[in-house]
């Protein structure tokens, strides 16, 4: 069941009556974003969107929270059981999700899940110790990894690619499952050899850690992987940009996946338009509030990555703004 948004804030108003509220202020609905770990780039990218819907509140009447979660499996389960509107999650298991595939198996496909825009690429991290002597994903065979935490895309993306590699966390000397905060500290306090995320470039835990102790990026593009990129729409070979990153010069060949942002049937049309409009007519601003979004482009955005059918709220904004 759809969390009850409307009578909360009905409620809230209600309960501050006694000051000075406007009549739209009693109409006021509140959503939540689902993102990940506040040193990833999907916190930032659920702010950046509060941002500019929360810049229209007094005429749409629309307050916009971010909530910092697991990731997108974890968004994805909670926008199917209710408990968010929005959430953010990896081009692979949005379309897992939907069609009920891989880790979506057992639950059945999310009928009910709609697309709504993509956002920023999201190129495999490999990222090491220097000492450790890891230069590609093959040398993880017998080290301390981190394969992401429980509920991120991250990791449900790992078990996927160590998995077509014919790999088991059984090769690893430890397989760890920290959230991304406290990744970069366990890498450069030698507790791991290696971190493996799905994140945008720059992201915060990447650099964290490469200011903090030397790492290398490994590459991520051995045959396993190649045959990941040809048999599946939603992975793309991607580079890590050499320079981004303290002591990493030069390109580094991995794949990676798509940012996208998802809803659900259960989210009126009016809130989903309020919402694809407010990003989409501010796409300079939003372009301005990470560098992950340097690049973005409308029609590409409402394009890419997207396996979910468009949200018809998200559909009537881009028909409006000339973008379909
Ligand atoms: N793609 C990651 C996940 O779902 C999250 C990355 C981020 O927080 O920016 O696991």
């Amino acid at each position: 069941m759809l969390r009850k948004y409307w009578l909360i804030g009905a409620a809230a108003a209600a309960a501050v009556t006694m000051g000075a509220m406007s009549a739209n202020a009693a109409e006021q609905r509140f959503i939540s974003i689902g993102t990940g770990g506040v040193t990833g780039v999907y916190y930032p990218t659920g702010g950046a969107i509060c941002r500019l819907v929360n810049r229209g509140r007094k005429e749409h009447g629309i307050r916009c929270s971010v909530e910092s979660t697991g990731g997108s499996v974890y968004n994805i389960n909670t926008i199917r059981a209710g408990e968010l509107e929005f959430g953010v999650a990896q081009s692979d298991w949005q379309f897992h999700a939907f069609n009920g595939t891989s880790r979506f198996e057992d639950q059945g496909a999310f009928e009910g899940l709609r697309a709504v825009f993509s956002v920023h690429p999201e190129p495999i991290s490999v990222v090491a110790r220097a000492d450790s002597g890891i230069k590609s994903i093959d040398d993880l065979v017998g080290k301390r990894v981190n394969i992401g935490n429980p509920g991120s895309g991250t990791e449900a993306t790992w078990n996927v690619v160590w998995g077509a590699m014919g790999k088991t966390n059984a090769d690893l000397r430890l397989a760890s499952q920290l959230k991304s905060a406290e990744t970069p500290a366990a890498l450069c306090d030698n507790k791991i050899d290696a971190f493996f995320w799905a994140v945008g470039n720059p992201a915060a835990l990447n650099s964290e850690a490469a200011t903090t102790c030397d790492v290398v990026f490994a590459s991520v593009n051995n045959d396993a992987v190649k045959k990941l990129i040809a048999d599946n729409p939603y992975y793309a070979s991607a580079t890590i940009p050499g320079g981004m990153y303290r002591g990493n010069p030069n390109d580094i060949p991995t794949f990676g996946v798509g940012a996208t942002f998802v809803t659900s049937t259960d989210v009126p049309e009016d809130v989903v338009y309020v919402v694809a409009k407010a990003v989409m007519e501010n796409l300079d601003d939003f372009r301005k509030l990470h560098p992950a979004f340097a690049n973005l482009d409308a029609k590409s955005m409402v394009t890419n990555g997207l396996s979910a059918p468009l949200h018809p709220g998200a559909a009537k904004a881009y028909k409006e703004l000339g973008l379909m």
